[in-house]
């Protein structure tokens, strides 16, 4: 295992504590899949306060005590470490009764979620593998660690976090794993909608997403049942070769695994099965389903627990995911610098992004689209590079200067403003200070 040394210190100073200590969880899942792990997580029979000691005089982040976990600032990098445990009774299919700190690592793996997940090394001892992660790695198998349905019925979570990493880790799930996931789904309403949603963006984010989301979708539908609707639903459309849901699927596996965007592709179309009309000869059409979609995924995200910048900007590329943004030939780009000054840069490329991988998602006869995309692409790094004006705040005056024109203070300010800025939008008057207040002096005076 290829293990940078802050992690193998924090294991080898434990172990000359006295105490025995492994690398644990998925930085030994993702080092033996050559994968580089997100953070390196330390168990231990040392108890927290022997933990302290033995790094005294090292940052200590006293965040989770209670359930005997310790983070550590090594080198810079947090490292969190945690003493042997077993798990309690679980009655409320979220959070063990109570917490028992165990002697061996072998009763502290037993309860953790998934085979995979449920492997410890260290330099000495090498791999400790009870429940045949190994295994089950070598056939990309998300298994539970004993009973599913006893897994499940503890911690409902689980049921989530096998879909998130069989999209991660591009797994599929052992049947046994699956079944029990499946009819155990419900418990998903007793989680937190939080920790759902810290889960559902992983998943969200996976390579595999589009599989596990048109394989399990019963399951997502418990948290986000607007799924359940996209599901298998027939868009009777030449334009289209695949149902709502897996449309949107095939959309957010196209664009790279950022959340805002892969959020905003997977419920582009959620408000579709809302606003299904058939005209006589048995075409499907969604009149307004951009704003029904960015209304639904509003809803859904708020549901979610989703933080309100996060769900502005995935309900605004849901909202303009059908909005054209080719210019005309030889007319202005208008509606690229308009949405460019609403969306910023960042979102207006994440824009296009979506419209690209929505238009990829089409039957393959229509997906020309596409190749739309890259041109107003092109288009807007020119614009870009150009420094065009895009926002009030781009314009050569401000609204000082409007006021010394004589236009009252107040709202009359901002309308000129923004009267000026549809201007210059429209290249009907140059960005520039004396033609703009030549401009303003024209609309305000009657
Ligand atoms: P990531 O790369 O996303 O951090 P990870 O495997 O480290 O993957 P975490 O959610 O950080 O996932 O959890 C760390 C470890 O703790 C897991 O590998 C697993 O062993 C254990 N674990 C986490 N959540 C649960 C749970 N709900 N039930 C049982 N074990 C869990
Ligand atoms: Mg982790």
């Amino acid at each position: 295992m290829n293990v940078p040394s802050y992690a193998l210190d924090a294991v080898s100073r434990l172990r000359a504590g006295g105490y025995a200590a492994f690398l644990v969880g998925g930085c030994v899942r993702d080092s033996l899949m050559g994968r580089v792990p997100g953070d390196y997580d330390v168990a231990t029979s040392a108890r927290p306060e022997q933990t302290e000691a033995v790094f005294a005089g090292e940052r200590i982040i006293e965040t989770g005590l209670k359930h005997g976990t310790v983070t550590l600032l090594l080198d810079g990098h947090p490292v969190e470490i945690t003493t042997f445990r077993t798990d309690g009774a679980y009655s409320d299919h979220r959070h063990p009764d109570e917490v028992r700190f165990a002697a061996q690592i072998e009763d502290d793996l037993a309860r953790r979620d998934f085979t995979v997940n449920a492997m410890a090394w260290n330099p000495e001892t090498g791999l400790v593998d009870p429940c045949g992660g190994q295994d089950d790695l070598a056939r990309k198998r998300i298994r539970c660690v004993g009973d599913p349905d006893r897994r499940f019925d503890e911690d409902a979570l689980r049921i989530l976090r096998a879909l998130r990493f069989a999209s991660v880790l591009g797994f599929d799930l052992d049947p046994a794993t699956a079944a029990s996931a499946l009819a155990k789904k419900d418990l998903l309403e007793a989680v937190s909608r939080e920790r759902i949603a810290v889960e559902l963006v992983k998943l969200v984010c996976g390579p595999d997403v589009r599989r596990v989301v048109c394989g399990f979708w019963p399951i997502l539908a418990v948290p986000v049942p607007e799924l359940a609707l996209m599901a298998g639903f027939d868009q009777r459309s030449k334009y289209h070769c695949y149902d709502v849901l897996t449309h949107c699927a095939v959309a957010a596996e196209t664009v790279r695994p950022d959340p805002i965007l892969r959020l905003a592709a997977l419920l582009h179309d959620c408000g579709k099965p809302a606003c299904f009309t058939m005209d006589r000869d048995g075409t499907g059409h969604f009149y307004g389903h951009g704003q029904i979609s960015a209304d639904l995924t509003k809803t859904i995200l708020t549901r979610l627990r989703f933080d309100n910048d996060t769900i502005r900007r995935v309900t605004d590329l849901v909202a303009l995911h059908d909005y054209p943004l080719d210019p005309e030939p030889g007319k202005p780009p208008r509606a690229i610098k308009r949405l460019l000054g609403k969306l910023g840069t960042e979102d207006f490329f994440r824009l296009l992004a979506l419209k690209r991988a929505d238009s990829l998602a089409h039957d393959p006869g229509y997906r020309a689209r596409a190749a739309l995309c890259d041109r107003v692409e092109a288009l807007t790094r020119e614009l870009l590079a150009e420094q065009a004006c895009f926002r009030v705040k781009d314009l050569a005056v401000n609204g000082r200067d409007l006021i010394a024109l004589g236009i009252p203070e107040g709202p009359a300010v901002g309308r000129t403003l923004n009267a000026l800025l549809e201007a210059v939008l429209g290249e009907e008057v140059p960005n520039e200070r004396d033609a703009l207040l030549a401009l303003a002096r024209s609309v305000t005076s009657p």
